[in-house]
């Protein structure tokens, strides 16, 4: 480990910025077509909305920016009927506005004008919703996802042009370079956010095609990987279990270097954004470390 990465990291934060309710089908896969069990499904199951703050000695950095409460009071949040239906049929959530991100910061002691930068680990709605509040803040993105917005249509793959197009906001689409860092030679490229290997950047697309994680690394804590919406629970991803959106190969492929990673880490902790297996684990590792 580089003598640079000692006590890089502070503190993490998990941020919750409300929560909501998918179908069982979306979370866990289904043999059905997604069609059916989005339109038949009666079945829900929770699940949080999370970013997680991270306080790193050159600065405080955000991997996601969470949900946008205007989609409890906006009834033309999604701007297509067929959106706006399908949206309720998939989702039902449960947000108050003190769940901005600016207030949930605030709320965790932080000030959300001390952010640096956001790691996006994708453009979906519950991951860029709190951009408008750390409008200071480099918004970190890999350029697959990027190119996605030059897509007829993105609201149809739920990239909502409003939280895109934040007045001020500096996006930054990120390339991926080959990395020779043999505990990552699972995957052949990586980007390095803060110079100093303490937090790396993973391309790990399948939920959409630019989807990328984050392995966090710092002497005091155990490593940590944020895999956004790889997977909605760790248990999935460990028996090759793909959830019931996103393309089931590309999933594959990167569940396989995750699971490499963990071979290389065993005591590694996997954190998707949707299980709150992920709050817990962070509640237990401060139990730990305090
Ligand atoms: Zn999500």
């Amino acid at each position: 480990m580089p003598q640079t990465r000692v006590q890089a990291i502070k503190r993490i934060v998990p941020i919750m910025t409300g929560w909501g309710e998918c179908h069982r089908e979306h979370r866990s896969g289904s043999r059905l077509p997604k069609m059916w069990w989005a339109l038949t499904s009666k079945s829900w199951v929770r699940i949080p909305l999370l970013a997680f703050a991270i306080e790193h000695k050159d600065g405080l950095i955000l991997f996601d920016a969470g949900m946008d409460p205007a989609i409890e009071a906006d009834p033309n949040y999604v701007s297509s009927p067929i959106g706006r239906m399908f949206l309720k049929r998939l989702f039902r959530f449960h947000i108050t506005p003190g769940d901005a991100l600016g207030k949930q910061l605030a709320a965790h002691g932080f000030d959300p004008a001390d952010v640096r930068k956001v790691v996006v680990s994708h453009l979906h709605w519950d991951h860029i919703g709190g951009i408008a509040d750390v409008p200071q803040a480099d918004l970190l993105v890999s350029r697959p996802e990027w190119q996605q917005l030059s897509a007829k249509n993105p609201e149809r793959n739920w990239i909502l042009k409003d939280h895109i197009e934040v007045p001020g906001a500096k996006w930054q689409p990120i390339d991926f370079v080959p990395n020779n860092d043999a505990i990552l030679a699972s995957f052949s490229e990586a980007y390095d956010v803060m110079g100093d290997g303490s937090l790396m950047v993973l391309p790990t697309p399948g939920h959409t095609p630019g989807s990328l994680s984050m392995l966090a690394r710092s002497e005091g804590l155990p490593p940590l990987l944020f895999v956004g919406d790889l997977t909605f629970g760790v248990d999935l991803l460990m028996k090759d279990q793909v959830s019931g959106t996103g393309d089931p190969v590309m999933l594959r492929s990167s569940f396989a270097k995750v699971r490499a990673l963990k071979k290389q880490l065993p005591d590694l902790i996997i954190l998707p954004s949707h299980d709150d297996r992920s709050l817990d684990a962070m509640t237990t590792l401060y139990r730990r470390t305090d």
